[in-house]
């Protein structure tokens, strides 16, 4: 299988640069789907069903198998849009120098929708039958935080017994087996206006009720357990010399474990439900929107067979855990075993420096088509 991946490694790249010099935001609908046509039509001509999930705001999302497949056990998920706006291909076009390859989105992902192609090529190459085990979900709004396309891939991932998350590598190569999950509050206060001059006794101060809510709130934080609350952004008050009648705070948390979930949230409602100014009233919004990524036994048991995979083809398989969002949490939050991370090894994704280890590209795509090979036998 090495030899013809070998081979391809010039069009592989070629195809790359092909994407990276479409401009494919998140926002950018037309971009984000021209990438999607050109990877489509690859897998159209490898015997593969397209199934165009359409989006109006938003680039399609695409539903891919291949024609003979009967109920896949490995979901593969990649996303075609970026973080960039438009004009960034324009600007910085893809380029090599030396061992990597810079351009808007060439980490995150788009050599990560390469190397599933000519993952799937070489299987097919083989004659082996794991193609007929995938079913690849390839959204258009990851770098969104997945708003339309979540529902989505959680439908699909019913039934799945494994999930490969096409995120690159870590700079070292590390693959991802966890990542936090995430929430976003918003707490307003509501205080009675006073001139501080005149006639404080009047007022009630919203910033002072806000203030203690926050050391509450920062009280919470628990690091050793990978939970964090923190008041990222606070504003309230109309000028210096008024008792401030509002006070706005927006909160960050992060979580672990899923069963961290509800206490914190009990609490972080318990904090909010009584107020240390009296006259000023408290409410509070928003909820956790990504479950952690958790390393279960599910998960080690594939890393463990990713390891052994790893020693055959001589890739040393480490992991790693990470605070960073990615559509693995929604699988494994199903109980589905997920690894992340197994697109190309490179680093500064979301900023200019952005980059591929080319070296990494044959080897990456050997791992995930050996994989899907293993996978699929047992
Ligand atoms: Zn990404």
């Amino acid at each position: 299988m090495i030899k013809f991946i070998e081979n391809e490694q010039l069009e592989m790249i070629n195809l790359i640069k092909k994407l990276v010099n479409i401009d494919s935001g998140s926002h950018l609908k037309s971009g984000v789907d021209k990438v999607g046509e050109i990877i489509a039509l690859e897998f159209f001509e490898l015997g593969f069903i397209i199934q165009e999930v359409k989006n109006d705001e938003y680039g399609n999302h695409l539903i891919i198998k291949h024609k003979q497949a009967i109920n896949p056990s490995i979901i593969v998920l990649a996303h075609l849009d970026t973080v960039f706006p438009e004009g960034t291909a324009g600007e910085r076009q893809f380029r090599i120098k030396g061992d990597r390859a810079y351009g808007p989105g060439v980490i995150d992902m788009k050599s990560s929708l390469v190397v599933v192609l000519y993952a799937v090529k070489a299987l097919i190459h083989e004659g082996d039958q794991g193609v007929k085990n995938i079913q690849l979900v390839l959204n258009s709004d990851e770098e969104i935080g997945s708003l339309t396309s979540r529902l989505l891939i959680e439908r699909e991932a019913k039934g799945k017994k494994y999930a490969l998350v096409m995120e690159p590598a870590r700079k070292n190569g590390s693959l991802v087996s966890s990542r936090r999950g995430k929430g976003n509050y918003t707490i307003s206060v509501k205080g009675k206006a006073a001139h501080s001059g005149i006639e404080p006794e009047k007022g009630r101060s919203a910033i002072e009720e806000l203030a203690y809510k926050i050391i509450q709130l920062h009280e919470l934080s628990d690091l050793d357990n990978g939970i964090s609350v923190n008041v990222g952004l606070i504003e309230g008050g109309s000028s210096v010399n008024t008792v401030s009648d509002h006070a706005v705070a927006h909160i960050d948390i992060r979580i672990a474990e899923m069963d961290q979930a509800e206490p914190l949230e009990e609490k972080i409602e318990k904090i909010c439900s009584t107020t240390d100014v009296a006259g000023t009233v408290v409410s509070l919004e928003g909820e956790i929107n990504r479950p952690p990524m958790e390393k279960n036994k599910k998960t080690e048991k594939l890393l463990g067979i990713i390891r052994e995979i790893g020693d055959k083809i001589g890739i040393e398989i480490e992991d790693t855990a990470t605070g960073g969002g990615s559509d693995a949490s929604f699988t494994s939050a199903l109980g589905i075993a997920t690894i992340d991370g197994l697109g190309p090894i490179g680093g500064n994704a979301h900023s200019d420096k952005e980059y591929l280890e080319l070296s990494s590209l044959i080897p990456r795509t050997l791992l995930l088509a050996t994989i899907i090979q293993r996978l699929s036998r047992s």
